[in-house]
């Protein structure tokens, strides 16, 4: 069966010339994926990123970026990732900002179809991050960014004084939790359940910590404010009783979904569906590497997503020579 369907949607993105086969293609377009290619392209790899549908990832989503070593005075998340991808043009990498809608990892070279084009690659870097769950609470997009974060340890220094709401009942939400009372006066864990899901050691830090107050059994109904968020209304379904809280934020942190659908039954994958490595970056496919959030769930941090990247394609330079040789 010819795994490659005829894609029905055409892209608008910018096309690489008649160019479709390449040294290397890298998938995504974050910090992990244009690091990468800054490194391939820099080593004479040619170097084609499809971007996605949202070039740049989680910090498109993202204000200020404080904790990226090199902006003395902080940076905007934007702003951060258009550098990213100006730089990897500089080097010389090809960007589609186009999507891709299948793959063929089984023989080589391996092939990916986009909406609009088949590419070709000797290597391949996965680098499609993963996706914060939503609560699906009302106001929660619209004050994303403006109150409501999914990342304490990159927004948890703008919350300096303020009382804030956790939503979640596991380990991310305890960690969270903890984390933000260094700079909140109080901190809510509003969770679904009537016990947590989080491991003991944390649900005893947690329980132990003064300021953070649990409402179990309670969901998140509104996010509510003017520029930012400044109340949030929960509801006890138990007892049917809402409240509204005031605060300054909402970190929620109900687990992340990795964007490796695309990849199932092509490269093993963990059984929380993460990418599985094998071999320092590379997956189980000789040639297909891996690299950011896509298989990393302890560290999800821009920094770290761009070293797992500058890894992979240093493992990539390593595999195309020793290739030729
Ligand atoms: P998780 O273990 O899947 O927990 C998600 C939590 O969010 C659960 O309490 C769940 O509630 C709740 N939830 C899910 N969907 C929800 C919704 N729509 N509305 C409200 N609540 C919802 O995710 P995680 O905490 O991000 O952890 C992921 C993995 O990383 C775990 O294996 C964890 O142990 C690990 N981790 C470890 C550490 C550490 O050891 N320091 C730190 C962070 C993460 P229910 O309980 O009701 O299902």
């Amino acid at each position: 069966m010819n795994l490659f369907v005829q894609a029905e949607i055409r892209s608008e993105g910018k096309k690489p010339d008649t160019k479709r086969k390449f040294d290397v293609i890298i998938i995504g377009a974050g910090p992990a994926g244009y690091t990468a290619s800054i490194y391939t392209s820099r080593a004479k790899r040619e170097t084609l990123i499809i971007s996605g549908i949202l070039p740049g990832g989680q910090l498109m989503l993202t204000t200020e970026v404080e904790n990226f070593p090199g902006f003395a005075k902080g940076i905007l998340g934007p702003e951060l990732m258009t550098t990213m991808r100006e730089q990897a043009e500089r080097m010389g990498t090809t960007i589609v900002d186009d999507e891709v809608v299948n793959v063929d990892f089984r023989h080589k070279p391996f092939k990916i179809l986009t909406y609009s084009e088949e590419y070709e690659a000797d290597a391949v870097i996965i680098a499609t991050g993963a996706t914060p769950r939503k609560i699906g609470a009302k106001g929660e997009q619209e004050f994303s960014a403006r109150g409501v974060s999914y990342c304490a340890t990159c927004d948890g220094p703008f919350f300096k004084n303020q009382d804030i709401v956790v939503a979640g009942g596991g380990d991310s939400a305890m960690e969270e939790a903890i984390f933000l009372t260094k700079f909140a006066n109080k901190v809510h864990v509003v969770h679904r359940k009537d016990s947590l899901r989080a491991s003991k050691v944390m649900q005893d830090r947690a329980f132990e910590n003064k300021k953070i107050q649990f409402h179990w059994n309670t969901v998140i109904e509104e996010v509510k404010g003017s520029q930012k968020v400044t109340q949030i209304t929960i509801k006890n379904t138990t007892q049917d009783k809402t409240e509204t809280l005031e605060v300054g934020g909402l970190f929620v942190a109900i687990g992340h979904e990795p964007n490796t659908k695309l990849f199932k039954g092509q490269v093993d994958l963990d059984d929380q569906g993460y990418i599985a490595l094998k071999n320092h970056t590379q997956t189980n496919v000789e040639g297909v590497f891996a690299a950011g959030d896509v298989h990393d769930h302890r560290y999800r941090q821009a920094i770290t997503a761009a070293s797992f990247g500058c890894m992979a394609a240093i493992d990539v330079d390593k595999y195309l020579s020793e290739r030729r040789t």
